[in-house]
């Protein structure tokens, strides 16, 4: 496994383009919680899916909103996550130990997540 960050520019030509979308997703969940997370994952095939939070978080990686996007994608796909704070602030949505269990056994190759406002990290599976 390995793991890098990079610059983030939202406005330029942004690269990975589905991080941004990851942000809007974050940004259309449940506003009652101390921050937003979204999650988009590509399938093998291309095909687009995405995935809030569950509206109560407890530690269960099955409510997190990177696993239900991959339990809507299948196996092998690319996995973007953003955390939005309150503020609008992007912050750091690097999945959590339980969570990369089941990228690791869903075949995820490659996770992108934000970090702040102005950099992302990846991680190479
Ligand atoms: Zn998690």
């Amino acid at each position: 496994m390995k793991e890098y960050g990079a610059k983030l520019d939202l406005e330029k030509s942004q690269k990975p383009k589905l991080l941004k979308k990851a942000i809007q997703v974050a940004k259309s969940g449940d506003h009652t919680k101390k921050h937003l997370l979204g999650a988009v994952a590509i399938r093998k095939d291309g095909c687009i899916v995405s995935s809030t939070n569950a509206k109560v978080i407890t530690p269960v990686p099955r409510m997190h909103a990177e696993i239900r996007a991959l339990n809507k994608a299948g196996f092998g796909s690319t996995l973007y996550v953003a955390k939005v704070l309150k503020n609008g602030d992007i912050a750091t949505a690097k999945p959590c130990k339980n969570c990369m269990v089941k990228i690791k056994n869903k075949g995820v190759k490659r996770v992108y997540y934000t970090i702040s406002n102005n950099e992302y990290g990846v991680i190479v599976l």
